[in-house]
């Protein structure tokens, strides 16, 4: 045996009805503001071809880095730590300093 509360029946409906005709229209309306705001096909064309003139020098002087910076030079490089000839580097701690075997271990130690 159960108690089952009966819900009142005299809650308030309070349905307002959306007004969907100006839902629409306002849609619309914003629709077409967007569509205005966006620059001339041709501008935007410009402003495109640009940006990827700019990448490509960008990408030019970050390919003419990478190949300075990963490749070992002829020239016998020192290690920066003492004055041995240097056979190492680390990439990941400084790509511009090199090391003899000795001081890469150090340095790698801590
Ligand atoms: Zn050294
Ligand atoms: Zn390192």
């Amino acid at each position: 045996m159960s108690v089952i509360e009966e819900a009142p029946s005299t809650v308030a409906v309070d349905v307002v009805e959306e007004p969907k005709s100006v839902d629409a229209h306002m849609w619309d309306v914003d629709n077409g503001l967007l569509n205005n705001s966006l620059p001339e096909p041709s501008l935007h064309k410009i402003s495109q071809e640009s940006a990827i003139a700019g990448w490509n020098q960008i990408r030019q002087d970050l390919l003419k880095v990478v190949i300075e910076t990963s490749c070992i030079p002829l020239a016998p490089q020192l290690c920066c730590l003492c004055t041995t000839e240097a056979t190492y580097r680390c990439l990941s701690c400084s790509p511009s300093d090199f090391f003899c075997l000795e001081c890469f271990c150090k340095i790698h130690e801590k």
